[in-house]
């Protein structure tokens, strides 16, 4: 219980200084319209708040899951490249090279997640409708552990250590924050290079032209070279979330990818009972 508790608090800590870094950089970007926090931002902020402590299992997500991955990884056995093959590589090559690696399996999985049978699972995520610094952490548990499995078989695979992966992890996890965050910030000559609040914004943008577009976490240049970038301009104005969206508090989220696959089970079944009455 104490381990609990002191577990929230850390999270309490590091979100109240992540609050304060983004409301600095707000303000910076956009003036004092950034300090106000409509009644809806506030709702989306506890709502993805109580994810992030109670299902996602982002943040701890990491520490929790990184070690028994890893052994599985092992169990599988599956082919690890030797550990001494980075010894003459320096350190910020070999982490570039690891989030490079991670980035193209993570754009390839981030696709199948927008397809229909796993699209419940990663729909909570596309549900906010007040994109901020926070929605990074309303990820369902579901797709957590996929996401999660990515980064630590794609890290064994190249023979990185557990604490290298947490470092990674970390780089990645300040990275969305920062890209949920509500700035219109593209990067300028560098927006091809890493991915920006306003390319991330309009992979959440709940407009036609944009769905399936911007699948890349950290490196745009994959979503270049496979045809799904799009990014127009500005972003800050545009409407974010998904056509169906369910209401946003804790327990609907977190229902809501098994209330989805009830659903679909269920209209397959009837299809099935349609085709053999026939
Ligand atoms: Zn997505
Ligand atoms: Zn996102």
């Amino acid at each position: 219980m104490q381990d609990f508790l002191a577990g929230i608090a850390w999270q309490v800590a590091v979100l109240a200084g992540l609050t304060i870094v983004f409301t600095v950089l707000a303000f910076l970007s956009r003036g004092r319209a950034a300090l106000h926090w409509p009644k809806s931002l506030r709702q989306s902020a506890i709502t993805n708040f109580l994810i992030v402590q109670f299902t996602s299992l982002n943040g701890a997500m990491y520490l929790v899951l990184i070690a028994p991955l890893a052994v599985f990884y092992t169990w599988l056995g599956l082919p690890v490249l030797d550990a001494a093959a980075w010894d003459s590589v320096p350190l910020a090559v070999k982490a570039l090279a690891a989030l490079v690696v991670y980035d193209f399996s993570l754009y390839w999985v981030h696709r199948m997640l927008h397809t229909s049978v796993l699209w419940p699972a990663h729909a909570v995520h596309h549900s906010d409708p007040e994109l901020h610094f926070l929605s990074w952490s309303r990820g369902h548990f579901t797709e957590q552990v996929v996401i999660a499995g990515c980064l630590v078989f794609t890290s064994s695979w190249m023979g990185f250590r557990l604490e290298e992966i947490a470092g990674l992890a970390l780089i990645k996890g300040l990275h969305q924050h920062y890209v949920h965050s509500k700035l219109d910030w593209d990067h300028g000559i560098f927006r091809d290079l890493i991915v920006s609040p306003q390319f991330h914004r309009w992979h959440h943008a709940n407009v036609a032209e944009a769905y399936d577009k911007n699948f890349a976490s950290i490196f745009p240049v994959f979503d270049r070279m496979f045809g799904t970038y799009y990014n127009p301009g500005s972003a800050i104005d545009v409407q974010t979330g998904i056509a169906d969206n369910p209401a946003n508090d804790f327990l609907t989220q977190t229902l809501y990818p098994f209330r989805k696959w009830a659903e679909m089970l269920r209209a397959r079944g009837k299809a099935q009972e349609q085709a053999g009455a026939l």
